[in-house]
């Protein structure tokens, strides 16, 4: 699998992509910034990618966060 040499910027925010990997080719995707409430992190890119970018982090910062009660329960 190769991976992708674009990479999007703040100067990109807004602007509609068109891009395609394997699985096909998506059009008039826009590029936007999303940022995790939990930690902060911020990430520009199609708003496919964002919603993977928000989702991987929803998911983590939720087992992050059941990890430190089952800790707390313990002690
Ligand atoms: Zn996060």
């Amino acid at each position: 699998m190769e991976e992708s040499t674009v990479r999007y910027t703040e100067k990109d925010i807004g602007q509609i992509a068109e891009h395609s990997d394997e699985r096909g080719t998506t059009y008039d995707d826009r590029i936007v910034l999303v940022y995790c409430q939990a930690c902060g992190a911020r990430f520009i890119g199609p708003i496919r990618e964002a919603g993977g970018f928000l989702g991987g982090h929803e998911m983590f910062h939720t087992w992050e966060f059941k990890m430190e009660i089952e800790n707390t329960m313990e002690a």
